[in-house]
């Protein structure tokens, strides 16, 4: 097996809100064809972490890489990096006077100028692939929060993007539904997607990551395959958290 190349590479990122300094000189890396698991208490700044990788919100100091290439607030790269990074969060956040098929087709006929067509063509396959294609019409009022996650998640790729973001992609869902979310989300892994996953769904750390990383107050506390993370949590803190959470 050929050694893991980092696709996503942070150094020594610093992020703070006012006097609130929620990233502490975080150093990681995102390996491609990997899953990484985030989990920590809420205002860890697992969020925060996400959002700065693809610049919803810009970092104080350090460096993140995607694939090889700063993120900073340049045009020109933001806009690549913006279609090899897709996201997903805890509100779906579909757009609600478009059908399930338009939500996931609008990105590649705007950016990618796809004709309507091919557009469609494209979000079909998408939709099928998240088990929606018998929704294609229905606007997102008339799905359930597990439907309407999946539609985001086909929306998302349909961007072609080289790494999917999940922040609590399920935190929002009746837990009848949190299965079918995360079934196509252990799909996307098994197909080799690179993923970022923050989530408090310990079953989907320790069948799916790779890596499990455990943030604190703005810092990694504890990185390490899921075996070893679960078996061996490193410190008390992080055994009681996991405790907490199942
Ligand atoms: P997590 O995702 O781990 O729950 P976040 O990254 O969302 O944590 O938040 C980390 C800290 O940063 C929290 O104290 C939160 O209140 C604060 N924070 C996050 N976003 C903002 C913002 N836009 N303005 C001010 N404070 C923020
Ligand atoms: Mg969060």
């Amino acid at each position: 097996m050929n050694a893991p190349t980092p696709y996503i590479v942070a150094e020594n990122v610093c992020k703070s809100f006012g006097t609130n300094q929620v990233l502490k000189d975080v150093s990681t890396h995102f390996n491609t064809g990997e899953v990484t698991v985030i989990i920590g208490a809420s205002g860890s700044g697992k969020s925060t972490l996400l959002r700065a990788i693809n610049r919803l919100e810009p970092h104080d100091s350090g460096t993140i890489r995607i694939g090889g290439v700063p993120v900073t607030d340049d045009p020109r790269t933001l806009q690549q990096q913006r279609c090899e990074v897709g996201m997903v969060f805890q509100q779906f956040n579909l757009f609600g006077h478009m059908n399930a098929l338009d939500n996931v087709a609008l990105a590649p006929r705007r950016l990618r100028h796809l004709a309507r067509a091919q557009a469609n063509e494209q979000a079909m396959t998408l939709l099928r692939r998240v088990g929606m294609q018998d929704h294609a019409q229905k606007y997102p009022w008339q799905l359930s929060g597990g439907q309407q996650q999946r539609v985001a998640i086909a929306r998302a790729l349909a961007m072609a993007p080289k790494v999917m973001l999940f922040d609590e992609p399920t935190s929002a869902l009746d837990p009848e539904m949190v299965q079918e979310v995360l079934d196509v989300m252990r799909e996307l892994a098994r197909g080799g997607m690179t993923m970022i996953v923050v989530t408090h769904e310990m079953g989907f750390a320790r069948e799916v990551a790779d890596r499990v990383l455990f943030f604190d107050k703005g810092r990694i506390a504890h990185d390490a395959p899921p075996a070893e993370f679960f078996n061996n949590p490193g410190n008390d803190r992080i055994r009681a958290f996991i405790g907490r959470m199942g």
